[in-house]
């Protein structure tokens, strides 16, 4: 695509790298047919072709974004379908993080929407602020019809609707300290304790901590480390992002001086996308930018380790009837596609594939808080695929999946790695019926 960038605005190291994006785009529009938005909303300016022309034409003319700009970017899942199909290698990723970044600085939006951000920004990447939030929340519950009603507060309903039933108790294995390997030592690693995830499910870590030093592998928990960053960067709140990413990296920084690590362990897909993109993020800091280059490198989801961890054979073969659902951020963000299907294959489950696998289930961060009808749209379509299946469970590797799915899906949702430890000797992953996998056995 042919640019017409002025040598001032080319200055900028933001404007040039998305300059270099642009120019690889050849209008082709193969992206559009796997894009959730265009598909769901068939408009082009929902697509990625459309959006790269928006984003290419206020770029090029340095304007401040304005509610056309902001309608269709927002509507952007940033699920990355689009850079799988892309055949020209165009990194929309990084262009429309640019594109949210200039939206931020430029936009100013109803007061509504303001606050509702700046609500979302200062609680969920707080593991305690959100605890307290989900606690509260609970008497918004009876009013969930009436705020549905309101155009300005469907948001609202929408947050209240994802609020878990029962909240778990916080696990003291987030707590910083080492967790020694059993047996031969096979490695060292850090695994991060993130934000959202250990408040609705702290057992994802715990499992991934037990079975890790079962097969001998010694994890960190560091001091200082939080919220990768990823809900504030997908809001443009570029500044907030960058501080988690810089707070992450001093903490495994540490933990690297203290006795090197092997991986940072990540059982988040959505937080891994981001980590994986702090080299990225940290380019143009000096002192940032070849430690967050290196942690980066580092960055591991917890099936990419123990794929390459050669396991033994598992203690039980459930031989139950698992429906994989890829996040966009694992098989489009990390492209990881196969590890986590061959590692519960191996584990003695029957893997099915989902129709459509490649559409987001419209979770996507604050998505389904941000953009609720659009979000229910492609939910709805992801379950009625899953259910199709005729799977016993629904297993993948991203909270906000299973939060999304397991609002209006009958089957259990859990994360692969609870699976993967009851095969290897752990317990029964919790929210899988008694019945099920007896009848399994
Ligand atoms: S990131 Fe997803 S929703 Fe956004 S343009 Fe690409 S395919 Fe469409
Ligand atoms: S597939 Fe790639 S090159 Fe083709 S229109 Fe989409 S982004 Fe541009």
């Amino acid at each position: 695509m042919q640019t017409n960038f002025s040598l001032a605005q080319l200055a900028d190291p933001h404007v040039a790298e998305s300059e270099k994006i642009l120019r690889k785009c050849v209008h082709c529009g193969f992206c559009t047919a796997t894009c959730p938005t265009y598909v769901t909303l068939g408009n082009e300016l929902d697509s990625p072709r459309g959006r790269i022309y928006l984003i290419k034409d206020m770029l090029e003319n340095s304007r401040p974004a304005d509610k056309e700009i902001v309608t269709h970017i927002d509507r952007c899942l940033s699920c990355l379908a689009c850079m799988t199909t892309c055949p020209s290698g165009v990194n929309y990723m990084h262009l429309v993080d640019h594109a949210r970044a200039h939206i931020e600085q430029t936009y100013k939006r109803p007061l509504f929407d303001r606050l509702i951000r700046a609500t979302l920004a200062f609680v969920l990447p707080h593991p305690s602020r959100f605890r307290a939030a989900l606690k509260l929340a609970g008497f918004g519950r009876p009013f969930i019809g009436l705020f549905d009603k309101l155009p300005g507060l469907k948001p609202v309903a929408a947050m209240l609707k994802l609020v878990p039933s029962a909240i778990p108790p916080a696990s003291p294995m987030r707590k910083p300290g080492t967790h020694a390997g059993q047996g031969t030592k096979r490695g060292r690693v850090a695994i991060l304790t993130g934000c959202a995830q250990s408040v609705l499910d702290p057992a994802i870590n715990d499992t991934t901590i037990s079975l890790l030093t079962r097969l001998g592998v010694e994890v960190v928990v560091p001091e200082g480390e939080g919220c990768c960053g990823a809900l504030v960067h997908h809001m443009g709140r570029e500044d907030q992002a960058l501080a988690s990413a810089r707070r992450n990296i001093d903490a495994w920084t540490r933990a690297i001086d203290q006795g090197g690590l092997d991986a940072i362990i990540i059982t988040a897909s959505g937080c891994g996308t981001t980590i994986k993109d702090y080299g990225f993020m940290l380019r143009l800091d000096p002192a940032y930018a070849q430690k967050a280059a290196w942690v980066s490198s580092l960055a591991k989801d917890i099936t990419e380790y123990l794929a390459a961890l050669d396991l033994p054979e598992p203690v039980r073969k459930p031989g139950t009837v698992v429906a994989y659902h890829s996040a966009c951020s694992m098989q489009h963000g990390q492209k990881i596609t196969r590890q986590p299907k061959e590692l519960l294959a191996k584990a003695g489950f029957v893997v099915r594939e989902p129709r459509e696998g490649h559409l987001c289930c419209g979770s996507a961060g604050t998505y389904n808080i941000l953009q609720p009808e659009i979000s229910a749209k492609l939910r709805d379509r992801k379950v009625k695929n899953i259910e199709a299946t005729g799977a016993e469970i629904v297993a993948t590797g991203n909270i906000g999946c299973i939060t999304q799915i397991a609002s209006a899906a009958k089957l259990p949702v859990v994360h692969t790695i609870k699976l993967l430890d009851w095969a290897y000797g752990g317990p029964k992953p919790e929210g899988v019926s008694e019945r099920k996998l007896a009848a399994a056995e």
